[in-house]
């Protein structure tokens, strides 16, 4: 009894916890073999300008595809690869993959100058190698950097030790975009907005939601007071704004009446493999 007393986790035996867990180690298991037997895939999800529709970038968003549990949501996978350390290679992955796609559209279509958007993990963006990684991603594709975006939250951005990352800069310096997710839901402290080297917010979906015009007045003008906020705040720091989660066009037409520069969303399209995205272009 002390024994299991001495090793908390076995101490009480819940059935389903130990089913969750016995699944989650699992797939932590197979994340690295997933990896190296080509398993993962990018979606991509139009970002479009709020004044004219047109589809100004594109938010890459990493999918599993598990030849027995079909297309696994990256909520169900990142969170472990960050713990094992595996986000690095996969990371890396991520952003050769984005910048190549992003390649072929610019060949195919030169005049669109569509950005591609890949989310950099804590863990990741916090390694002094990421600065090589990208330079690398970039060198070896072709892309030219200022159509590429990273995007941290806004805890990524603080590291462990507190204070901004060092590798933000030098990010910045290779010339391409620094974008702050889920903008809103961290601690936005406007000491370091100010001095880090960042081109656009983008606002947490849970703001957007909160615009519903179903008539209930004093939750959607609260949720649109602070959107509003936001936007001042960012445009004052004269960061671009793009609001994540867009679903109806009564939020779209508030958000543009706000001043908000450009939204996604399943109003604007879901996530889509890459070939939906260079119709989208063609057509
Ligand atoms: P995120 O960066 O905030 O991405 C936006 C999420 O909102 C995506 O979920 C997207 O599918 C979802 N979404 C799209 N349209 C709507 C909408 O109209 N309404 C609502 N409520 N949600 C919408 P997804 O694809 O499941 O990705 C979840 C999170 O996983 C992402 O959140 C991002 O933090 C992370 N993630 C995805 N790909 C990568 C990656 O390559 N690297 C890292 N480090 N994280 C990734
Ligand atoms: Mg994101
Ligand atoms: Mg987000
Ligand atoms: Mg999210």
């Amino acid at each position: 009894w002390a024994k299991a007393e001495g090793r908390g986790r076995w101490a009480v035996y819940d059935p389903e916890r130990s089913a969750a867990d016995i699944a989650r180690s699992a797939l932590a298991a197979n994340l690295p073999a997933a990896l190296d037997r080509d398993e993962f895939v990018l979606h991509y999800q139009p970002i479009v300008s709020l004044l004219d529709g047109t589809m100004v970038a594109v938010e890459a968003l990493v999918r599993w595809q598990h030849p027995e549990l079909g297309l696994i949501g990256p909520d169900r996978f990142i969170g472990l690869a960050e713990e094992t350390g595996l986000i690095v290679r996969l990371g890396a992955w991520v952003l050769r993959q984005a910048c190549r796609d992003a390649e072929s559209w610019r060949r195919a279509y030169p005049e669109t100058s569509l950005v591609v958007s890949v989310n950099l993990a804590a863990r990741q963006a916090d390694d002094p190698a990421i600065v090589e990684t990208v330079a690398e991603a970039l060198q070896h594709t072709g892309l030219p950097a200022e159509l590429l975006q990273l995007e941290l939250t806004e805890s990524a951005v603080m590291g462990s030790a507190g204070e901004p990352l060092r590798t933000l800069h030098q990010l910045a310096d290779l010339g391409l975009r620094l974008a702050i997710d889920d903008f809103g839901t961290g601690y936005s402290n406007l000491a370091y907005l100010r001095r880090l080297p960042i081109h656009c917010v983008k606002l947490a979906g849970p703001f957007v939601e909160g615009i519903k015009g179903d008539g209930d007045a004093v939750a959607d003008h609260r949720d649109e007071r602070i959107v509003d906020a936001l936007v001042r705040l960012a445009h004052a720091l004269e960061l671009s704004v793009t609001a994540e989660a867009v679903e109806t066009e009564v939020q779209a037409e508030r958000l543009r009446a706000l001043r908000c520069d450009t939204g996604q969303g399943r109003l604007f399209g879901a996530p889509m493999p890459a070939d939906g995205i260079r119709a989208r272009l063609g057509g």
